[in-house]
């Protein structure tokens, strides 16, 4: 019985045919896979590929060739753009064949499979610079215009399964066939072609530990197909489903969302410092009513103990989980802590064995050897990864993984890939030429960086000056439209990544906006406790908010404008530090904190006493943390002058009486923006480098005194003033 669209209940049925209609042969290749890659039942993120042999005019010959387009290496369905396809000519290709061939020694995990990988270049059609994947053989050798190669939940938990090949025979008949766990690769593709040849009414294969891949001659109808396929699969699964009694049933119950919350705050600061000793991570925390009914149930320990078993799942999460065998409704808080840093440390001595039993001599070193996934009972998921995007991947592998063997489970017995094949595939030569080929990472990629006073000025700047070294940046502010307004701009610049996890706060991209009135610890420690529950720690601060509140004509300060402006220029950043450290303490990683004060602490003059006056406290306060604060926190000031350009400390009207004051010509109809340019040239021409100083000047500062770059440099105060004599620091 072959399913049809309106039976779908298990997959989104998204194709439309007046959409479709509108694109080139090429774009609907795209338009397939984005709507395959937009649900997760179907495949996971940057999982399966798609392709089509498209006829098409040979730039050289003018004529007629048949072009294979296949999704390239990296990226992702969903996301796929025309650029993310690779195109080879598929003469050129399937010459190829002879070549591998005439190996002497050849099949799975031989040199010259490796070697294929770099042979496809010479296939490209249309100079496309799009790199072809290890699946390209996939569907290139098979002959059919249309393939889909997908990573289903149904579909591997069946692959999944102890008696794998009888399930796919009861549950497909004659219509899908099965293949056994192979590395993907050349030979892979010459074991399907061999399957068809046998039996050319098949529309697919099962591979065994990996997924599905079938075809048809029509793009449409090898989408439904697939559709069909593991809607027939989940169909089964449905039918088998064992309700109360999955996972053995429930052996802890959930704790509610303030317990649960109050355990994160509290566990996910210490948990990045233990995970990060070599590298630092990132966190997302996934909590599902799925993910609860496993970490909570009779059989959770002894299922994360064998492992994701699709190798697109294992390369993100590791082999294996870590779950911690905590009760959460008898055991304390400290109880999970002393349980977690046991588990980390068995963690790392098995992660260690294994490498050392499945190596070959020319193995790459060992990597890292930290759990990416930790599974707690009562509270849900963790996961880490490099970046926002990477954590989130990886807390969605481990999620469908989840749904995987709950599916495997209830039909069968769920098992994971042997060991040797896990290691082969994390420690492949061909992955560790392309993590090689990478980029270094940048001063702040893996940092969490919190700007206070983002909103605008100096702050705003800075929040987009450690965005470009690679920082996720928690944009705080008073206003916290401003906050969050800054933080979508630098989403729209670096985008919100890949993966389809994380709740809550925690399903953020690499940047967040939260508002914070530093004058009050309760919405200091608010603020910091949402940029745990959104990125599992805090390495830099860097605080810009601050106050100038001008005197009244005669040059007075009422006293509480006198008390605003040391509650905000010097009371603020005490608090903020204060929080800070609580964290920074129970994290155990190297952090920093900036301080903005002002070139006034050390210049006294008429009419700004107050303000002049608070910043030299906290010249004194930077020096003070400097102290309080090591060796784990550097602590330093940034003491900017008159940055006037788009400055909220230079309002119209201080503008206009500076200029006043100075007796500088101006026209009362000029806008804001050329009054300060007015001011700031003016400001310039005291200074010893007579230029203006501008808001890039101040944030440039702010981040080097935040990375490495000063990694031996605390308590100091750098000015930014252009060089002006009488606030020379002594
Ligand atoms: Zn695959």
């Amino acid at each position: 019985m072959t399913l049809k669209p309106p039976d779908f209940k298990h997959v989104n049925y998204l194709w439309d045919d007046e959409t479709a209609s509108r694109l080139d042969d090429v774009e609907r290749l795209r338009y397939r896979s984005n709507i395959l890659g937009a649900d997760q039942r179907i495949t996971n993120t940057g999982g399966g590929n798609t392709s089509s042999k498209i006829s098409m005019t040979d730039p050289l010959s003018g004529k007629e060739v048949d072009v294979l387009w296949v999704k390239g290496s990296g990226g992702d369905l969903r996301t796929s753009t025309r650029a993310n396809f690779a195109s080879l000519y598929m003469d050129k290709f399937l010459s190829l064949e002879n070549i591998y061939n005439k190996a002497e020694v050849k099949g799975a995990k031989t040199e010259i499979e490796d070697e294929m990988v770099d042979m496809y270049r010479h296939t490209t059609f249309g100079l496309n610079p799009a790199a072809s994947s290890i699946d390209t053989p996939l569907h290139g050798l098979i002959p059919f215009r249309h393939v889909d190669h997908m990573h289903p939940i149904s579909v591997i938990a069946i692959a999944a399964s102890k008696d794998q090949e009888r399930l796919t025979q009861q549950i497909f008949e004659e219509e899908v066939g099965w293949v056994p766990w192979q590395r993907p690769g050349f030979d892979l593709g010459l074991v399907m072609k061999e399957k068809l040849g046998q039996d050319p009414d098949l529309k697919g294969l099962v591979m065994g530990q990996h997924g599905l891949i079938n075809w048809a001659d029509e793009d449409k109808a090898c989408y439904e197909l697939t559709l069909s396929l593991i809607e027939k699969a989940a169909r089964y699964i449905e039918r088998h489903d064992k309700g109360e009694k999955t996972f053995g049933g429930q052996r802890y119950e959930s704790l509610d969302e303030k317990a649960s919350r109050e355990i994160l705050i509290k566990l996910l600061p210490k948990l990045r410092g233990i995970v990060s000793q070599a590298n630092r991570f990132i966190g997302t925390v996934h909590v599902t009513e799925s993910v609860l009914q496993f970490v909570n149930s009779v059989d959770a320990q002894r299922l994360a103990e064998i492992g994701t078993s699709c190798p697109d799942h294992f390369l993100r999460t590791k082999i294996k989980p870590l779950y911690v065998d905590w009760n959460p409704q008898e055991e304390s808080h400290e109880e999970l802590i002393e349980k977690l840093e046991k588990g980390v440390i068995a963690y790392r001595a098995d992660y260690t064995s294994y490498y050392e039993a499945c190596k070959h001599p020319d193995s790459p070193a060992m990597r890292d050897p930290d759990p990416t996934v930790i599974l707690i009972p009562g509270v849900g998921l963790i996961a880490w990864g490099k970046n926002k995007s990477e954590s989130r991947v990886t807390a969605e592998f481990y999620s469908l993984a989840i749904e995987v063997m709950r599916a495997s489970e209830a039909i069968s017995e769920y098992q994971g890939l042997p060991r040797q094949e896990a290691f082969d595939i994390e420690y492949w030569l061909l992955e560790e030429a392309k993590l090689k080929r990478m980029p270094p990472e940048k001063e702040f990629a893996r940092n969490l960086v919190v700007v206070i006073g983002a909103g605008s000025g100096i702050g705003k700047a800075t929040a987009y000056r450690v965005a470009k070294e690679g920082a996720h940046v928690v944009c705080a502010d008073l206003s916290e439209e401003a906050a969050q307004a800054t933080a979508r701009e630098l989403i729209e610049i670096y985008g919100v990544g890949i993966g389809v996890a994380g709740t809550g706060l925690s399903g953020c991209g690499p940047a967040i906006g939260l508002s914070v009135d530093i004058t009050k610890r309760e919405s200091v420690r608010a603020m910091f406790e949402n940029v745990i529950l959104a990125f599992g720690g805090v390495d830099n601060v860097i605080i810009t908010a601050g106050v100038f509140v001008p005197p009244d004509k005669q040059g007075y300060i009422p006293d509480d404008k006198w008390a605003l402006t040391y509650s905000i220029n010097v009371t603020g950043p005490y608090l903020v530090a204060d929080e800070a450290k609580k964290i920074w303490q129970v994290q155990g990683l190297k952090a920093s904190l900036v301080i903005t004060t002002s070139a006034n602490a050390a210049v006294a003059k008429q009419g700004s006493f107050a303000y002049d006056t608070s910043k030299a406290a906290a010249n004194h306060l930077v020096r003070e943390l400097a102290i309080e604060l090591s060796p784990l926190v550097r602590v330093n000031g940034l003491a900017p002058a008159t940055v006037v350009e788009g400055s909220s400390m230079f309002p119209r009207d201080r503008v206009i009486s500076s200029l006043t004051k100075y007796n500088l010509p101006f026209d009362e109809s000029e806008n804001t923006e050329s009054l300060r340019e007015k001011l700031a040239m003016f400001y310039a021409q005291r200074t010893l480098t007579k230029s203006p100083i501008t808001l890039a000047d101040q944030a440039e500062v702010a981040y080097l005194l935040s990375s490495s770059k000063f990694s031996k440099t605390t308590g100091q105060i750098i000015s930014v003033d252009g060089g002006l004599h009488e606030a020379f620091l002594r």
